[in-house]
């Protein structure tokens, strides 16, 4: 791939980030707290990508980025705690987790198979500006590769990912350059879990309570220790998971990959029958979900090549897999 172009916005640019978006493609774009590495949020390849670009050992649910409160209301399950927040923050730094509407179509990759969606809506005007013309949601983390910090200039972009990223827009330097302060309020009591520049006194003087728990306050890029893919409201299978199978009982599911899946299973779905990763990845908590049925014994799953985007999802599997 060529070099990326830095460039500052205009229409024609806008035009151009959208229709790469449309076609499953990336873009990095700023927002007035870092750098995100943005993708359409429904195509699930697309998401995956990310995934693969950033290096991520681990599929932590991303945040969607969407023009305002009206266009959220369309992905997750509104109430009054968020309608309040979203009045006093957004657009800014907050980002609110909620549960995602059912027959959403975002990708479950973005909630990592669980059934929270976190959502954003960014006061930068470059982000606002893409945001409206696009018209969905974008998912995006910080556009840096796993265990990096994240980029506050277009120019730290470039150097971070440069030769995967076709566009980097340039909106200049971010103004809070300090992740979006993330707070769960799909339940009864909102939690923070990431503190940022909207700050729990913020929050409660809004929400004019206290706040129920006191979480360990969490350094912006040191997120590791409280890893969603670790949270219990993450999606485990009810049935046994069986890895690495090199033989399959008609009793049993099967999630295969690859040209030559294994045959005998009472239902098979394969991840990715070319053997594409990217696909495999994309395809993983659907496929998971379908064959969770009481009716089989186990899910065997094929082996997956452990490289690339195959760490993620052998992480993932792997924790499917683990005894409980
Ligand atoms: P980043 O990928 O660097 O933008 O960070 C995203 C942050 O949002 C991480 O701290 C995630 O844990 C958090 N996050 C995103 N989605 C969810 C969710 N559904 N539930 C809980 N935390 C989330
Ligand atoms: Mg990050």
């Amino acid at each position: 791939m060529e070099r990326p172009k830095i460039l500052h916005i205009d229409i024609s640019l806008v035009d151009n980030a959208v229709t790469l978006w449309q076609k499953g493609g990336l873009v990095a774009m700023p927002t007035e707290t870092v750098y995100g590495l943005g993708a359409d949020a429904t195509n699930g390849e697309a998401v995956a990508r990310i995934y693969s670009v950033k290096s991520r050992p681990q599929f932590n649910p991303l945040i969607i980025h969407v023009a305002d409160a009206r266009a959220a209301c369309r992905y997750v399950e509104w109430n009054d705690t968020a309608d309040l927040l979203a009045d006093a923050f957004w657009p800014g730094p907050l980002t609110m987790v909620l549960k995602r509407r059912p027959r959403s179509r975002i990708s479950e990759l973005v909630s990592a198979g669980g059934e929270t969606l976190a959502v954003r809506v960014p006061s930068h005007p470059v982000a606002q500006q893409l945001l409206q013309a696009f018209n969905g949601a974008i998912a995006a983390p910080s556009a840096n590769r796993s265990g990096r910090v994240s980029p506050t200039t277009a120019e730290h972009v470039r150097e971070e990912l440069a030769g995967d990223m076709p566009l980097i827009i340039d909106g200049g330097a971010c103004e809070v350059g300090l992740e979006s302060t993330v707070l769960d309020v799909s339940g009864e009591h909102p939690v923070i879990l990431r503190s940022g520049s909207v700050t729990q006194e913020m929050i409660e003087k809004v929400l004019g309570k206290k706040l129920a728990t006191q979480h360990t306050p969490v350094a912006p890029n040191n997120a590791a220790h409280k890893s969603p893919g670790q949270l219990e409201s993450h999606y485990a299978p009810s049935i046994q998971v069986r890895l690495n199978a090199s033989n399959v009982a008609a009793d049993e599911a099967l999630l295969a990959f690859g040209a030559a899946p294994l045959t005998g299973a009472g239902k098979t779905l394969n991840l990715s029958p070319s053997g594409n990763l990217i696909e495999a990845a994309a395809n993983l908590f659907a496929y998971m979900r379908a064959l969770d049925d009481t009716k089989f014994r186990a899910i065997a799953v094929m082996p997956i090549p452990n490289e690339g985007i195959g760490i993620a999802i052998n992480d993932r599997l792997q924790r499917a897999g683990a005894p409980r």
